[in-house]
This record gives structure tokens, sequence and C-alpha cells, in this order.
């Protein structure tokens, strides 16, 4: 909890440093940092005329606090929390309604290792709450007895769940959505160089000064030290890793991202990158291939055709589908 604590106060500073340098800077990129989904968001515009583009970084912060109070489950009146109190159907806004689309169809290919109807279970281990604690394994197999995603019934826009047990997590996919939803405003207001940077997890807008933008993926095991650097243009990269949101005890490192099966956090990875066109479908499909580990996790991002990924497994041993080799450079 406290080392959280103190990650997340040193990603800040890094971010308001780097915000505030980079504001400096005579017709340099329009750089802009807000802080949402309990996380640093940054949007950066590059370009020549990118001072012109001020307002669609508001606009598209402001599309990303729209989905925040849509999907968060801190947001009481948020379609997740309304759901999750509800007897009867709640009508979800269409936005939701594609999140949800989205998360039902990687559960689906990921045979359930991606499970947007976990939030028992995440509640449970408390990591949303940043009071994360090692329940009784009691506890664990209450909450991840129920039916899964066939729990949720979907009617139109009208979603209802069969039991209380069945509680809606958008937490590994909601994200990478709203990253999309800031991207397109900027598209739409004729940005073409852009960067959208949500806790590390990202979608690019066309390429930086005519080459690809360069992209760090952070070492599961070496804080502040890269793993590999990517270079990727008109794409969306996202990572999920054990060291995100984690605490130790009795030696045991616990983490964020659950296996719905066991009701533990997932062991066979340290971190999953996975490089998709859309960031909603590579933050679900990091998630996924993260529990489902490097066997089935290389064989699921092989069947989405232009999707790369890298994967570290649990013993360090680093696996990557072949277009990824072509965009990484090893430090
Ligand atoms: P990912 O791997 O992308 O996702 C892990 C998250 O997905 C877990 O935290 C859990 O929510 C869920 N999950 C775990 N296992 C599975 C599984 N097997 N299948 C499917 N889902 C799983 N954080 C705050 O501290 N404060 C906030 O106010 C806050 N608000 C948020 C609002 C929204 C709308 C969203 C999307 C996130 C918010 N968060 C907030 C962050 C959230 O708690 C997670 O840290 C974040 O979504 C996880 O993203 P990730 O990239 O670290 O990991
Ligand atoms: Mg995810």
């Amino acid at each position: 909890m406290i080392r959280s604590v103190v990650i997340v106060s040193a990603l800040c500073f890094l971010f308001i440093s780097l915000f505030l340098l980079q504001r400096q800077e005579a017709g340099g990129p329009l750089v802009r940092a807000r802080m949402l989904m309990g996380t640093v968001v940054e949007i950066k515009v590059d370009g020549p005329d990118a001072e012109r583009f001020e307002a669609a970084v508001t606009e598209a912060f402001n599309a990303m606090e729209r989905i925040e109070r849509l999907m968060s489950p801190h947001v009481p009146d948020s379609d997740v929390s309304r759901l999750a109190s509800a007897a009867g159907p709640v009508r979800f806004a269409p936005e939701t309604l594609e999140v949800l689309q989205i998360a039902l169809e990687v559960a689906d290919v990921s045979a359930g290792a991606f499970d947007p109807t976990l939030g028992r279970l995440v509640r449970l281990w408390g990591f949303a709450e940043g009071a994360p604690r090692l329940p009784e394994p009691a506890e664990i197999q209450a909450a991840v007895a129920g039916p899964g995603t066939t729990g949720l019934e979907i009617v139109g826009r009208l979603v209802s769940k069969e039991s209380p047990h069945v509680v809606l997590d958008l937490g590994g996919v909601a994200k990478g959505y709203a990253i999309d939803r800031a991207v397109e405003v900027l598209a739409a207001a004729g940005a073409g160089h852009a960067a959208v940077n949500a806790g590390g997890d990202m979608r690019l807008l066309g390429d930086r000064h005519g080459r690809p933008w360069k992209i760090g993926i952070q070492h599961p095991r070496q804080p502040g030290n890269v793993l590999g650097v990517l270079e990727l243009s008109d794409r969306a990269v996202v990572t999920s890793g054990d060291y995100e949101r984690a605490f130790e005890q009795g030696g045991v490192r616990y983490h964020h991202i659950l296996d719905p099966r066991t009701g533990y956090p997932a062991d066979r990875c340290q971190a999953v990158t996975v490089v998709a066109d859309h960031a909603a479908i590579a933050d679900a499909l990091a998630t996924a291939v993260f529990v489902l580990g490097p066997e089935s996790g290389m064989a699921l991002l092989n069947s989405f055709p232009g999707t790369e990924g890298l994967i570290v497994a649990a013993d360090g041993q680093i696996a990557t589908t072949s277009g990824l080799r072509e965009v990484i450079t090893w430090p």
C-alpha cells in the first residue's frame, strides 16, 4: 500500500515536471495532463500548429471524464454502480454498452480468463479502494462461485443481472476505451500527430515529425528501466503488469489481475504488452493474455490479425509475436 502510494506520487511528480518543462518549449508540442480514472492522463499534440488544438485537448479530456462518470465503480450514479445496486434492469449509455460488448467478446475468446463480472472478487481484494488485503480462502471461494458472464442479460440498452453475485467491473477495458474516445476527438478536430497516455497505456495518432513514435516498455522487475522500445504510428499500446497495483505479504506478491478460476492473482506472467489499432481491445486483451499465460495467451494474440504482443512469463522468459519483433529495439 505504502509502496503503491510512493510509486503513484513519483509518477505524478514525473508527469507534472514533464508537463511544466514541455509547456515552456516555444513552438514545441502542446502537452496537457489531468488526473482521471485514478491515474495521470497526458495528451500531447505535435506539429508546428499544435497550439491551435488547445480547445480540442480540453474536449478530449472531457470525453474521457464522461467515460469515467459512466463506468467507474467509485461514481455512485455510474452505469456500473447503478447495476450493482439495482434489483431490475438498468438502462446503459451507448458507450457503456459498447465497452460491455467488447468485454464480453474478449471473455468469450479467452474462455473466461477475462471476466467483466468479477466485481465481487475485485472488491474483496480491495485494490480499487487503494486498501488491498489478503482475503480468507472461504471468502475467495464464495466470491468466485457464480454464473460469470452468463449471469448478465442484455435486451437493447437494458442490462440486468441474474443475482447480486454478478457485479460488473470494467476496470480491465474502460481505460483503453476512454483513450480511444480522446483520440477520436483530437482526430475530428484535425490533429494529425498526437499521443494520449493514461498511466502508460496509450494510443498514437499519426507519426512524430515523419518518424514513428518511440514508446518504452517498462521492465516489470527493474523499476525505471525499459525492457524494449517500440516504434509505432497510428497504433495503441497497452500493458498489464503485476507491479502496477500490488502488495507483498509473507514474501508473496499479490496484485490486481485476478484469475477468475482460482480467485487469486494470476501467476503465469509478469507483464503483457499488446499493440492493436484500438486501445479498448488492446486493454482487454492484455488483461486476458496475462491471465491465460504465455502459451494460450500467445495463441489468443495470434488469432487477432494485426494485433501484436510481448509476454514476460512468470520466470522472466520473453515471447513476442512475429510482427512485434519488427518494431521493437532491445536496450
Ligand atoms: P488491467 O490489467 O487493464 O486491469 C486490471 C483491472 O481489471 C483490475 O483492477 C480489475 O478491476 C479488473 N480485472 C482484474 N482481473 C480481471 C480479469 N480476469 N478479467 C477482467 N477484469 C479483471 N483507480 C483509482 O485509484 N481511483 C479511481 O477513482 C479510479 N477510477 C477508475 C474509473 C474507471 C472508469 C476505470 C476504468 C478505472 C479506474 N481506476 C481508478 C483504475 C482501476 O482501479 C484500475 O487500476 C485500472 O483500471 C486497471 O488498469 P491496469 O491497466 O492497471 O490493469
Ligand atoms: Mg486491461
